[in-house]
């Protein structure tokens, strides 16, 4: 189980609430894009449908199960890039991928983030990051057009 205990009360909050009450959760019957996410190390899953115009996508929704973060990380993932163009979906994937990695210090208080910024915790917890960039890799494999399920390995 996630050690919700070492977030701060206000991030724990908006994760539990996601994971509660996730966003955009369904299938999308008129999706243009659809992708699978798998993984195998916490048994997170997910499909990701995605309704494109042009270059800008217009509605994501996903569904399928997964542990709280993986649902939680989901559910803002698809509020973070609705309504943005594919480019500027990719600058967020980047800056969410960093600000998990811990890879270097990222400004959580940077407007790309937003919201995003509730998931900086998993960074002290390796096996989490999978479970919060699981859906970011999906987006990215739909985005791609590609039939291969997305994978967090
Ligand atoms: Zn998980």
């Amino acid at each position: 189980m996630y050690p919700l205990s070492d977030l701060t009360d206000l991030y724990q909050e908006v994760i539990l609430d996601h994971n509660r009450h996730p966003r955009n959760f369904g299938a999308l019957a008129e999706a243009d894009r659809t992708a699978v996410g798998h993984n195998p190390l916490c048994g997170d899953r997910l499909k990701l449908y995605l309704k494109l115009d042009g270059d800008r996508i217009r509605q994501v929704m996903f569904e399928g199960s997964g542990c709280a973060i993986s649902k939680a990380s989901a559910s803002l993932m698809t509020e973070a890039v609705e309504g943005l163009t594919v480019a500027e979906a990719g600058r967020i994937f980047e800056a969410f991928h960093k600000m998990v990695t811990g890879d270097q210090a990222v400004d959580l208080d940077d407007e790309t983030l937003g919201k995003l910024a509730v998931l900086s915790g998993v960074r002290e917890f390796p096996i989490r990051v999978k479970c919060a960039s699981l859906a970011w890799h999906t987006l990215k494999s739909a985005l791609a057009g590609s039939a291969e399920i997305a994978k967090t390995e």
